[in-house]
């Protein structure tokens, strides 16, 4: 593609849909430029699902080792050191990005290190340089809200719970969301006293009400406290270092305030308004569904967008893009059926409807479940249950949700997942033979 400005297509943003369509544009013979103002990679590398998979993992070590005993094993002396799972973390979020910038460099795009923001419909200032494009591709992604309360800013957010010097005895982490969920199981099995306020009355929403309820109880018992109807009034941080944070209920002190209250599309000072790309109440950029802003030239994918705020949606708009405007292959996204997990313990995850949903839009249904407790927390001793749940539209027995909560739930679901989007009916499950002993039978035998 042959033209007289600098690039064909300049890329705000490396993380996972600037670099996809970053490295495809470039496949299909663009010249290509990327600004990332932080570390390549973006969130889900540098901080969110990466290095929040592995705490997980990390934080997983403290019942395993309980567990542990059960089975035979003595592990005398067992004992956590923070430092080096973060550094370890770190480290390996640092080989990932190496990676990103490896393939970026494979395919030569060019690389700004700079912030960069919009000053027309095919110009770009990044740092002190102005830069023409063809087309501009606006992936900045989101990031943490905190509240503007007073004393608020003493709080972190999961930017930096991934660098905390030491792990406070106290946390209180303010959000109901998968962030809030995850990162409270994490730090409670790390030992650290977590309490989790959310200004509703309730955990994940959007998630299916019996599946949330079970996480919540289990949560419970493994010592998470949970504040409901709690906005956060006020934050005073007292001499001795400890944070009072003030709600209608009451005050609470902790040596640590963490916000996981939602994440706003990073529109703030890009140059949209000048020019005349059009943002929606929330500062996300409205697109059409070939992820074209209101200016031509401009486009925008990913979490900037708040469309789905998931990796692979993402991913999916970028490669859409890409084959779309450099591949001359018109590809639209679609949103139907997208799975989706919160890494808390036990894990969970769901696809399609949840059960009031269903009710809602198709009147009649069927709804399966499997309680159970796993065979290895049963000899654990560990009074866990799992909890399978299969919604099925009365009428044509087509499967329209599945949700499921226990171990492994995210890597089980997931293989669901292809089934529930290829529209399966619940009889072509129950043709499928068990694998047996294992927890996924639970789904071919849901009676
Ligand atoms: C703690 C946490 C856990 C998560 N866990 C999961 C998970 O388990 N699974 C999942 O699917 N998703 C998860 N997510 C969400 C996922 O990370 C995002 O949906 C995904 O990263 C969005 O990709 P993106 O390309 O839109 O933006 P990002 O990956 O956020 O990339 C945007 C990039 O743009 C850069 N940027 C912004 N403004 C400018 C500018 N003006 N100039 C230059 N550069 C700029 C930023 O520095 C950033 O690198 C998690 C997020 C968090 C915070």
């Amino acid at each position: 593609m042959a033209s007289a400005r600098d690039y064909d297509l300049l890329v705000i943003g490396a993380g996972s849909g600037g670099v996809r369509a970053a490295r495809v544009a470039a496949g299909y013979g663009a010249k290509v430029a990327i600004a990332e103002e932080h570390r390549i990679g973006g969130t889900c590398v540098i901080r969110g699902c990466v290095p929040k998979k592995l705490l997980v993992y990390g934080a997983h070590f403290a019942e395993d080792l309980e567990d542990a005993r059960r089975f035979g094993w003595h592990v005398e002396g067992a004992r956590f050191d923070w430092p080096t799972l973060r550094d370890n973390v770190l480290a390996e979020v640092t080989r990932l990005s190496g990676l990103y910038t490896q393939t970026l460099e494979n395919h030569k795009v060019t690389m700004l290190t700079e912030r960069a923001v919009v000053t027309g419909p095919h110009s770009v200032r990044v740092g002190k340089r102005d830069i023409t494009a063809g087309v501009i591709l606006i992936a900045t992604g989101a990031r943490p809200h905190v509240p503007d309360s007073p004393g608020c800013e003493h709080g972190i957010t999961s930017n930096e719970a991934f660098h905390l010097e030491q792990l406070p005895k106290r946390m209180l982490i303010a959000g109901g969301g998968y962030i809030a969920n995850e990162f409270a199981g994490v730090f409670n099995e790390l030992g650290v006293k977590v309490t989790l306020v959310n200004r509703s009355d309730r955990i994940l929403r959007g998630y299916d009400a019996q599946i949330r309820d079970r996480l919540l109880q289990i949560s419970m018992i493994k010592g998470i406290q949970f504040l409901f109807n709690s906005p956060i009034e006020k934050v005073v941080k007292e001499a001795s270092g400890a944070l009072t944070v003030h709600m209608p209920g009451g005050p609470v002190e902790c040596d640590a305030l963490m916000f996981a209250t939602g994440r706003v599309p990073n529109t703030g000072g890009l140059g949209l308004e000048s020019a005349g790309v059009e943002i929606d109440s929330n500062g996300a950029i409205r697109v059409d569904d070939e992820s074209r802003s209101t200016v031509p030239s401009i486009y925008a994918v990913g979490d900037v967008t708040n469309r789905v705020q998931l990796t692979p949606v993402a991913i999916r708009e970028a490669q859409a893009f890409a084959d779309t405007v450099f591949g001359k292959k018109s590809t639209k996204v679609d949103y139907s059926c997208i799975p989706s997990a919160v890494f808390s313990h036990p894990p969970l995850a769901g696809v399609g409807l949840t059960e009031g949903e269903a009710r809602n839009r198709l009147g009649s249904i069927k709804v399966y479940t499997a309680d159970f407790r796993p065979m290895k927390n049963v000899l654990a001793a560990r009074n866990e249950r799992a909890l399978y749940k299969i919604v099925v539209d009365a009428a044509s027995d087509k499967i329209v949700g599945a949700h499921m909560i226990g171990p492994d739930a995210p890597e089980i679901l997931q293989v669901l997942a292809i089934a529930v989007k290829a529209g399966i009916r619940k009889a072509q499950l129950d043709e499928v033979v068990a694998i047996h002993p294992t927890m996924a039978e639970e789904l071919v035998l849901l009676k």
